[in-house]
């Protein structure tokens, strides 16, 4: 890479293969970073060792699901400030509520449309607060 465009490294939590794809294509070709996991628990522990600058969160998870997953990250001082966008099943009333009651960021609701979930994941970036400014 030639491009030394600041590349932020995304966490990308999502059980369904091709959603896991999509979403990693998309981060993939804008030069983000990326880990992933199939699984909350793994993902937990890879957001403690390499403290992403985003997670983006299936909610609907086997086993530990996303939004206990996001709590437990909220309850960590290492990893509290890390956004979390939450990806929730369009049809799930309430899933956006839980998802925002839990700790997520955003929400994008499924099937979600590339630009939109490019925007929310540039806007979930360039809120965060930078480590030694103020
Ligand atoms: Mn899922």
């Amino acid at each position: 890479m030639t491009d030394k465009t600041t590349s932020a490294t995304v966490l990308v939590i999502e059980d369904n293969p091709l959603n896991m794809e999509l979403v990693c294509d998309i981060l993939d070709s804008y030069n983000y970073r990326v880990l992933r996991s199939e699984r909350a628990e793994p993902g937990i522990s890879l957001a403690q060792e390499h403290l992403p600058d985003l997670v983006i969160m299936d909610i609907s998870l086997p086993g530990m699901d996303g939004l206990t997953a996001t709590r437990l990250l909220r309850s960590d001082p290492n990893t509290r400030n890390i956004p979390v966008l939450a990806l929730t099943a369009g049809a799930m009333r309430g899933d956006e509520r839980r998802a925002l009651a839990a700790g997520c960021d955003s929400y994008i609701s499924k099937p979600f449309e590339i630009d939109v979930l490019l925007r929310e994941i540039e806007r979930l970036l360039s809120n965060r607060p930078r480590e030694g400014t103020s």
